[in-house]
């Protein structure tokens, strides 16, 4: 589809694209139909090629039922959002209409097993969220970080949050990237150990402190130490250390762990305190 504009399938209904979108489905469909027209009339045929028949009709239709539609799937999941939720709640998506007014920064891993807004019951309009490889936060840097930059900035000068919660999570695949590098700092990805690199001191101190801990466990509390790292980085953003100063935001720090079902609290108080 290069140059060319796809009509949205949320709103539009363009035959075209749509046909487009169902020919995987249709196709199998059509070859369904088409082996169960010859097993109807298979009267006239040798008994081993109707069951040949047979068989691949059970196992394209096997196929067909086991296929995922991304588009069907976003339809409907739209679909039960807007009859569920958001014609159920009025009042709250009239009052989103007009402006947002979070009392939270979160950052969070990209994993698609930690949405915050799932597991904090954040509810539209709560959470101001970034989300990235390892939920980290990276120090002050005009050139290198703008895109996290421009987020914090956002959030604390425009919104004026009053919270940023930075939350690590159980078994982070990017933690495990960070820990991984070897010890000569090589690379061989084009962008994520350099990003995870970003907590080297959180690794370090894992290296330092729980040399005598399986890898496993390394990673679990490099999870908790690059949380900190990255508490500390955003003090390195002046307008972040002077509403923390003028004690207009609180900064937090947080562990998921999806293996037990539990979640676990911090506070950056001039040291780290639980909250
Ligand atoms: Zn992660």
């Amino acid at each position: 589809m290069a140059g060319k504009l796809r009509k949205c399938m949320l709103c539009c209904s363009s035959k075209v694209t749509r046909e487009e979108e169902d020919m995987a489905t249709d196709s199998y469909e059509e070859a369904i139909a088409g082996l169960k027209q010859l097993l109807s009339e298979k009267g006239d045929l040798e008994p081993v090629a109707a069951a040949k028949i047979k068989q691949i009709t059970a196992e394209l239709e096997a196929t067909a039922a086991k296929s995922f539609n991304p588009v069907e799937r976003i339809k409907t999941g739209f679909a039960h959002f807007k009859t569920e939720k958001f014609e159920k709640n009025g009042a709250l998506y009239g009052e989103l209409a007009k402006g947002q007014s979070p009392k939270f920064m979160v950052f969070a891993c990209s994993d698609s097993r930690v949405c915050p807004s799932h597991i904090l019951d954040f509810q539209p309009g709560e959470a101001f969220v970034v989300r990235n490889i390892a939920s980290m936060v990276p120090p002050y840097d005009q050139t290198k970080y703008s895109g996290m930059g421009a987020a914090i900035e956002y959030a604390v000068l425009h919104l004026k949050v009053e919270t940023i919660l930075v939350i690590g999570h159980s078994r982070c695949g990017g933690i495990k990237g960070l820990m991984s590098i070897p010890d000569d700092g090589t690379t061989a990805t084009d962008f994520i150990e350099n990003w995870v690199k970003i907590c080297l001191p959180a690794r370090a101190k894992v290296k330092a402190d729980y040399s005598s801990l399986d890898f496993a466990e390394q990673c679990t509390n490099c999870e908790k130490e690059a949380v900190n790292v990255s508490l500390g980085n955003l003090l390195t953003y002046p307008f972040v250390r002077e509403a923390v100063t003028k004690k207009t935001i609180s900064i937090k720090g947080g562990h998921y762990d999806f293996v037990k079902g539990s979640f676990e609290l911090w506070c950056l108080d001039y040291g780290y305190t639980p909250c």
